[in-house]
């Protein structure tokens, strides 16, 4: 008998060895329910493993038909409008009653009424994040459901409780061992999902954030279950001496400790708070995790193990990606001419800085694409997400010079390019940034930076009539990549559009430095006057405006844009499908989509988001 413990001492047998978890169970053995595999019951385990597996493969083949389906259409109607540009009409009009009616109370709607985007703040400084729409919360409930029920699939009807209780802590650690699977993936910008589905890291992240939930009510069940049945026959001394004796128990107890760290710090209003903090104890955090789960089921040898050399797999294969993607556009001349990305910084007023990295290699990201930021003297721990506002590619000198003659000079050959960011300066290394910058003479500063990407871009825009671009402070940036697009794809004949219209909604006149020429550039392009209008809405009241100072064609208005009105007077003179898109503060985006949700049934048009939170 073992002598740690009072309730130890009068019921463990000696002989039995708790490390070895496929011994045949010792008749003395009170605290058999407490370690190894008595009462699990694994067949039944991996059948609903097989289920769980089986419903989301099925709920992922339903995903690939839409986007399939939807992609088959796009491309139908882009080459048949681009081709046709003037009967454009049959697109304008829904065919089925059923679609607009499943975008308007599923596909676009939010949870409750319109609130989606804007943060639900109890002050300035305390968010509590923001609201799934009503399709994520579905999805979202299904497998929460579906966890639930299969938790609960136990021997209801033996009379040995503590039976009944193993098969639970067998249940709930296989779930959450395998719901640290998809936990992780979603949280990793280079999720294979996001491309094969078209469905942005913002919504992934929403689900890496419900499912680690999940997670951790599994990881409490499986403890909570063990814990029963131990103290059932000892004793709290009882259930330290039976972790002391098994390494896997230790390092079970590491990753359920680290586990409910990070269920704390990812309180929305700390994250939000200290998002760069949060990030990093995040990511030390998760890696204990792991570490402990690797350790917990190999001291055991337990089935669930590959899951783990699973999940370490996806995020090794994360990191080099993302390591790869650095060096191939920061580094690109490195063996040829030792050249690296220049980045220079410049604080704008409106408190903004332009961010300008003169790249070694052509940019081949979309318009509405976004990289990632490393700006190691500002922020060495973290690299930021920002939109790509502006490329200007830099051909090669004899490319420039000569006409195309033969087959060979239509490659494109551009040497470089230079990729430009607007950066609005918030309270961490955006506003660090932006200080530093301002102190430089001519308040430009020049400094190592890498990016990395393109990310995300793949919604296009080319096969739509009318396109209403709607932008709200800086999230301008993301929608003036499309306007220069598909400005050029009209003239060109390779995109469907009509009609553009920018509608850029500012508290302040000072604001318009943040695009400098870019505007001037897009109002100088051909075709520009049959196919863009660019609204600007100037909010703030004393904002003095000269708007000879602006472009010519830009049409200015006072006060706040009102989505439902702008729309609306489209709707009337719409070309083709029309598209809404935007990007901007949560309460912008959730009145333009709104205003969309209640058109949707007139004419055919469709909504995009593109959120700057997760
Ligand atoms: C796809 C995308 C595109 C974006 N494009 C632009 C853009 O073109 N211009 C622009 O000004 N802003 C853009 N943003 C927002 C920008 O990333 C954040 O404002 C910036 O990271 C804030 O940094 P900070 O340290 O100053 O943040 P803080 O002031 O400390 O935090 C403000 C908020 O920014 C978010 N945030 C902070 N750090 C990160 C991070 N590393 N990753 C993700 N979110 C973070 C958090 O939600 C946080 O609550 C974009 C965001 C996304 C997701």
């Amino acid at each position: 008998m073992a002598t740690t413990s009072k309730g130890v001492q009068a019921s463990y047998p000696t002989h039995v060895d708790i490390n070895d978890i496929y011994a045949p169970t010792h008749p003395d053995d009170q605290y058999k329910y407490s370690h190894g595999l008595s009462g699990v019951n694994q067949p039944q385990n991996n059948l609903l493993v097989n289920v769980l597996l089986t419903t989301l493969l099925l709920v992922t083949i339903v995903i690939l038909v839409y986007r399939v389906g939807r992609g088959f259409q796009a491309e139908r109607r882009h080459v048949a409008a681009a081709t046709n540009p003037a009967r454009q009409a049959i697109w304008a009009t829904n065919r089925w009653k059923w679609f607009p009616r499943l975008k308007e109370h599923l596909l676009y709607a939010p949870l409750w009424k319109n609130r989606h985007n804007s943060e639900i703040q109890l002050s300035s400084a305390i968010t509590f994040g923001t609201l799934p729409s009503r399709m994520h919360t579905i999805l979202l409930l299904g497998y929460f459901a579906s966890n639930l029920a299969y938790c609960l699939i136990l021997p209801w009807k033996t009379a040995d409780a503590p039976f009944l209780v193993a098969t639970l802590r067998g249940r709930s650690g296989t779930l959450a061992v395998l719901n640290l699977i998809p936990t992780i993936l979603f949280a990793l910008r280079n999720n294979p999902f996001i491309w094969i589905f078209h469905i942005s890291y913002d919504t992934f992240n929403l689900f890496h954030r419900w499912l680690a939930t999940i997670v951790f009510l599994e990881v409490l069940a499986h403890i909570a279950a063990w814990l029963y049945n131990t103290l059932r026959v000892g004793d709290w001394k009882g259930a330290m001496w039976i972790i002391n004796q098994a390494a896997s128990y230790k390092w079970g107890l590491m990753a359920s400790i680290a586990f409910l760290l990070i269920t704390i710090q990812t309180w929305s209003p700390l994250r939000h708070a200290f998002y760069e903090t949060f990030l990093v104890i995040h990511r030390v955090l998760i890696i204990h995790v792991i570490i402990g789960v690797y350790w917990h089921l190999k001291q055991h040898a337990l089935p669930q193990l590959y899951w783990a050399y699973i999940i370490i797999a996806i995020l090794a294969a994360e990191y080099v990606f993302r390591f790869f993607r650095v060096v191939y556009f920061n580094t690109s001349g490195l063996f040829r001419n030792r050249a690296i990305t220049k980045t220079t910084v410049e604080a704008l007023p409106g408190e903004a800085c332009r961010l300008k990295f003169h790249l070694t290699r052509p940019w081949t990201g979309n318009p509405g694409s976004h990289v990632h930021v490393y700006l190691p003297s500002i922020s060495f721990w973290c690299s930021h997400p920002f939109s790509v506002a502006w490329v200007e590619p830099q051909p090669l000198a004899s490319e420039s010079e000569k006409l195309p003659s033969s087959i060979g000079d239509l490659r494109i050959k551009t040497a470089s390019s230079t990729v430009s960011l607007v950066v609005r300066a918030r309270t961490g290394m955006t506003r660090s940034l932006h200080k530093k910058a301002s102190l430089q003479p001519n308040k430009t500063l020049t400094t190592w930076g890498a990016i990395e990407g393109p990310y995300g871009g793949f919604n296009s825009l080319d096969s739509y009539g009318t396109v209403l671009l709607f932008a709200g402070g800086v999230g301008i940036t993301h929608q003036i990549s499309f306007v220069r697009h598909l400005l050029a794809g009209h003239t060109t004949g390779t995109a469907a559009a009509q009609r553009v219209v920018l509608i850029w909604s500012i508290r302040s006149t000072d604001i318009l430095e943040w695009t400098g020429r870019w505007l001037e550039e897009i109002m100088a392009m051909r075709d520009r006057k049959d196919v863009l209008q660019v609204i600007l809405y100037v909010s703030g009241k004393n904002s003095d405006l000269d708007t000879k100072l602006l472009p010519e064609g830009i049409e200015v208005r006072r006060g706040r844009c009102t989505a439902s009105d702008v729309i609306d007077a489209e709707i009337l003179d719409q070309v083709g499908a029309m598209v809404v898109t935007v990007c901007g503060p949560g309460a912008f985006a959730d009145m333009v989509r709104a205003a969309v949700r209640r058109r949707v049934c007139v004419k055919n048009i469709d909504f995009v988001e593109e959120s700057f939170t997760y």
